[in-house]
């Protein structure tokens, strides 16, 4: 039998990487991981719980939560214990907390093996901070995707004003900044761009030119025509 195909993308907040990747799935007809949806879901639990600053009680969210991601549509939907909590995790108190939740490594630990897991199992095509190095060192192609800052604050500033919220251009922004710092200078398993992955400066880019873009690299790889 023909082992599976992963594809590992990683980059900073607001890439483009969950469109992409997204986007790459469907086209490949390919399983799509949003591992930051795992991440955001533990932090907004934690948040709920009134936890979200007890490490020990984030731990235990993380050991005893039971994670299920369903993409319909384009649109990852998230459930925990059978709850769904889509729409929840997105909002700008799960942004702010959720780089403190993702740098213990007991909830990584979690995550990671569940992670492992899936990529065993199918054809995938994952997107985070540590997919290219930690989670899947061994991927078919691995991915690191960037763009300016004012380019990623701005994307993500869309988002929120077509969900009509009243956050600044200048709060997303410094949002970002603190969540790249926060990333990429953690201990364990920091954001950072694997040794062999295909680096993508897609600022000034569409969705589709990045389709595009990273299709054709992916062919060449793979050798599909
Ligand atoms: O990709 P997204 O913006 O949804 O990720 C939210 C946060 O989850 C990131 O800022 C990061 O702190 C954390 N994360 C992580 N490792 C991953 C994916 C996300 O630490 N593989």
């Amino acid at each position: 039998m023909s082992k599976n195909i992963i594809i590992a993308i990683d980059g900073p907040a607001g890439s483009g990487k969950s469109t992409a990747a997204k986007n790459l799935a469907q086209k490949l007809g390919f399983t799509y991981l949003d591992t930051g949806a795992m991440y955001r879901t533990i932090t907004y639990l934690s948040l709920r719980a009134g936890v979200v600053d007890n490490r020990d009680e984030v731990i235990k969210i993380a050991q005893n939560v039971k994670l299920r991601l369903k993409t319909d549509n384009g649109l990852t939907r998230v459930f925990a214990n059978d709850e769904e909590l889509t729409e929840q995790i997105r909002t700008p108190e799960v942004n702010s907390k959720v780089s403190e939740v993702s740098i213990i490594p007991e909830v990584r630990f979690e995550m990671v093996k569940i992670q492992k897991a899936l990529g065993g199992s199918c054809n995938i095509v994952a997107e985070g901070r540590d997919v290219t190095t930690v989670v899947y060192p061994n991927a078919d192609i691995k991915i690191f995707l960037t763009a300016s800052i004012d380019e990623r604050a701005n994307r993500r500033f869309k988002e929120y004003k077509a969900k009509n919220s009243e956050i600044s251009f200048e709060e997303v922004k410094a949002n970002l900044e603190k969540r790249d710092k926060i990333d990429s200078g953690r201990k364990v398993s920091p954001l950072r761009k694997a040794d062999d992955a295909i680096v993508f400066d897609n600022t000034g880019f569409t969705p589709n030119e990045d389709l595009d873009y990273l299709f054709e690299k992916i062919k060449e790889v793979l050798s599909i025509k």
